[in-house]
Parts: C-alpha cells; sequence; structure tokens
C-alpha cells in the first residue's frame, strides 16, 4: 500500500509542479535560456532541494550546472530527472551529454542505448552516442551509428556532418605516452627523456605532491604525470589527449587525474629552469588536489586558477596587470579561457590578488569548508556567505581595496 501510495506521489507531483511552476523555476528557466548560469543555479538550488521529486526543478537545476560546465553536479540532477520521467526525451538527451563531460563515458554509453531505443530517429542522441564511442576509442561504433543515421535521413545537411566526423575521425592524431615510467605508491610518472632525468623529476613531483597534499588535506593518489622534453611530442600529445585542434599555449595542463606538463628546456641543469618546472608542477598539481578534494565539480574556473596561483605557482605567467576597473567573475572566467594577447595574463594577475585576499580573511578550514560546499552544489554566494559571515557582494566590491591595504 506504501509503496502504491509513494508510485502515485511520483507521479502526481511532476504533473503537480508543471501545473502550478513556481515563479523562481520560470525564473531559472528564462536564466538558463540567457545564459545567465550563476543566477539560475542561485535561483534553482533552494527550489531543487525542497522539491526533490519534482523532475522539473531537477532538469533545470542540471540544465544550469551543465551551463557553469559543472558537468558531475549536472549529471546528477539530469539522473534524477530521468528517474522521475523516463519518458522526457531532453532529460535523456542532456543527461548522456553531462556524464560524456564529465568524463563518465563508460556510464553515459551503459544508459545511451536505452534512450535510443526509446527515441531511435533522434539525431542529436545518436550523434551524442557516436561521441561517447569516440571518447571510448570506439571509432568502428561511432562511424556505424553514424552512417546508421544517414541510411534513415539523407538529408544533404546531414550527410555534410557525417563526412565531417568520418574524415576528422580518420585524421585524429594519437595521443602516443613515452614509454619511459616509473610507479610509486601514489603516482605514475611517464618521460620521454632519459632514466636519470626520470628519477630526478620523481623526486620533484613527489615533494610537491606532500606539500599540496597538505595545503588542500588530501591525500594525492592514483594521478599520472606525463612529461615532455621534445615540444613537439608535447604537442602532438596534448591535441590528441585534449581532442583539439590547437596545441595549448601553456607548458603544462591537467585533465581529469593526468598532469601533463612540458619540461623547460636546460631542465635541470639551470636553476631558472628548475624553479620554472617546479612552480609549473606546484600549480598545475594545485589543480589536481582542487579535483580530488571536490571530486572535480563545483569550483569555478576563476576560483579554481586563483588557488592554483595562490597554493601553487605562478611560473611566470601572474605578469599582467590587474585589470583596471577589475573584471566581474564571469568576465574573469571568459579571459581565461580568452586567446587575445594579454587577456590570460590580466585574468591570472586578478585571480592571483583575489585567492590572497580570499585566503586571508577565511583561512584555510574555512576555505576547505568552502570547498566541500562548492562541491554539494551550493551556489558560490551562498556558500561564501556561510564560511566568511558576509555576503559575497561584499567581498567583491571591495577585494581589490583590501588586496591594496595589505602591506
Ligand atoms: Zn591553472
Amino acid at each position: 500500500m506504501i509503496g502504491l501510495l509513494i508510485l502515485f506521489l511520483v507521479g502526481l507531483l511532476p504533473a503537480l509542479s508543471r501545473a502550478e511552476a513556481p515563479a523562481s523555476l520560470t525564473d531559472g528557466m528564462a536564466l538558463v535560456a540567457r545564459g545567465e548560469y550563476d543566477a539560475a543555479v542561485l535561483a534553482l538550488y533552494p527550489l531543487a532541494a525542497a522539491r526533490p521529486f519534482d523532475a522539473a526543478c531537477q532538469y533545470w537545476l542540471g540544465r544550469a550546472y551543465y551551463g557553469q560546465r559543472f558537468y558531475g553536479l549536472a549529471a546528477e540532477r539530469l539522473g534524477e530527472a530521468v528517474k522521475r520521467d523516463a519518458r522526457d526525451r531532453d532529460a535523456c538527451y542532456w543527461y548522456a551529454r553531462a556524464l560524456r563531460m564529465a568524463g563518465r563515458v563508460e556510464d553515459a554509453l551503459l544508459v545511451l542505448p536505452f534512450f535510443l531505443a526509446r527515441f531511435p530517429a533522434d539525431t542529436e542522441l545518436v550523434t551524442e552516442y557516436a561521441a561517447a564511442c569516440v571518447m571510448a576509442g570506439r571509432t568502428h561504433d561511432a562511424l556505424a551509428a553514424l552512417h546508421g543515421l544517414t541510411a534513415r535521413d539523407a538529408s544533404p545537411a546531414l550527410r555534410a556532418t557525417v563526412d565531417e566526423w568520418t574524415k576528422a575521425l580518420a585524421v585524429r592524431p594519437v595521443a602516443v605516452e613515452p614509454k619511459l615510467a616509473r610507479r610509486t605508491v601514489h603516482f605514475e610518472l611517464r618521460c620521454d627523456a632519459s632514466a636519470w632525468m626520470l628519477r630526478a623529476l620523481l623526486d620533484e613531483v613527489d615533494d610537491v605532491r606532500e606539500e599540496i597534499s597538505a595545503a588542500f588535506g588530501v591525500e594525492m593518489r592514483d594521478f599520472r604525470v606525463i612529461a615532455f622534453l621534445a615540444k613537439g611530442a608535447y604537442e602532438t600529445y596534448a591535441r590528441a589527449h585534449r581532442g583539439e585542434e590547437a596545441a595549448p599555449a601553456a607548458h603544462a595542463y591537467c585533465l581529469g587525474n593526468t598532469l601533463v606538463v612540458r619540461l623547460p628546456d636546460a631542465w635541470p641543469e639551470q636553476e631558472g629552469a628548475r624553479r620554472a618546472l617546479a612552480a609549473l608542477l606546484r600549480h598545475e598539481m594545485a589543480h589536481l588536489a582542487i579535483n580530488l578534494r571536490t571530486g572535480g565539480q563545483g569550483v569555478p574556473l576563476w576560483l579554481h586558477e586563483a588557488l592554483a596561483c595562490h597554493y601553487g605557482g605562478t611560473a611566470g605567467f601572474a605578469t599582467g596587470r590587474i585589470p583596471d576597473p577589475p573584471l566581474a567573475p564571469r568576465e574573469l572566467n571568459a579571459a581565461f579561457m580568452s586567446s587575445a594577447r594579454g587577456r590570460q595574463e590580466t585574468a591570472y594577475a586578478q585571480a592571483h590578488a583575489m585567492a590572497a585576499v580570499l585566503t586571508r580573511a577565511l583561512g584555510r578550514e574555512k576555505l576547505l569548508a568552502l570547498l566541500d560546499a562548492l562541491a554539494a552544489g551550493v551556489p558560490l554566494p551562498t556558500a561564501y556567505r556561510d564560511a566568511a559571515g558576509e555576503p559575497f557582494d561584499t567581498f567583491l566590491a571591495e577585494w581589490a581595496q583590501r588586496y591594496a591595504a595589505k602591506p
């Protein structure tokens, strides 16, 4: 009886909520449509917490997280939406996409066949399936799915898309890892240099690992470091690994649990090169530690970079000047992703300064509490107010004066 009642309620609640969608749901939907994802999460988070059975609330909060690029958080909410209403095609599509973007490709490939059985002619779902297959290394399955699409729908536009995919897959660079490898209980290191360089690098990484683990209160383990001495090898590997056309401008990056670094020329002979590498490693390992602490979700890009600069190193890329007036968080995120000359440098300079003010105000324990709240999906303004005891807007309005006031 109770089971029946619950079933009945679960069926009824979404129907009820659609009929009388509260104002904040309508507001949140409008904010998502306008691309104002931070504001959308702020509006939708309390609503979704109060109405956990409401598929629409879960769905729109998931879409808002997706817009913020918090794919893990998005997948959780969208999965809830699918559980409440499995006939909702949009919920199925965005759930699978969020899983893939969160790096949970195997999970995406588990649910996608069910969704495709339900919506067999859905071009976006088939394309999503093909994208997941590519990421899992199943290129043949991806091509078969795409050709299945053209067999059903022979429109020129679709044919062109499939041709483009087929060509791109044929010339896709392959991420070849260096063969020389060493493993410790905490990490694996691969390097294209000599055996003695590998040993020197291993010690370097291990020292940084201990320091950064302590700063973020996590034991860093099960990660990998791939180091290249050859510029060309680094660039080819990075393009394939990141699935991007161009090689990254930076000399190091972090993807999932893998840290990829290009060793500075003249390393380890020159002191300057040794310092540059140490700063690079500390910076990227701070990113890695934040990802380990938070499950890689909830921390906005600007805060991620700010903390990596503060606890890690700046490796000379914080040479820019803080923009006047300073950038709002949204603009700051955009600046980090900008390829315009000097734009990233000013973003690093500003984020670095913001981190100095933030860490001074919060101290280590409250800062870690803030990170944990963000990882649970709490919107940043709420999480900051809870940790710091002042509105986030006050911080945004005053950090520059507070930074300047510091001796
Ligand atoms: Zn960084």
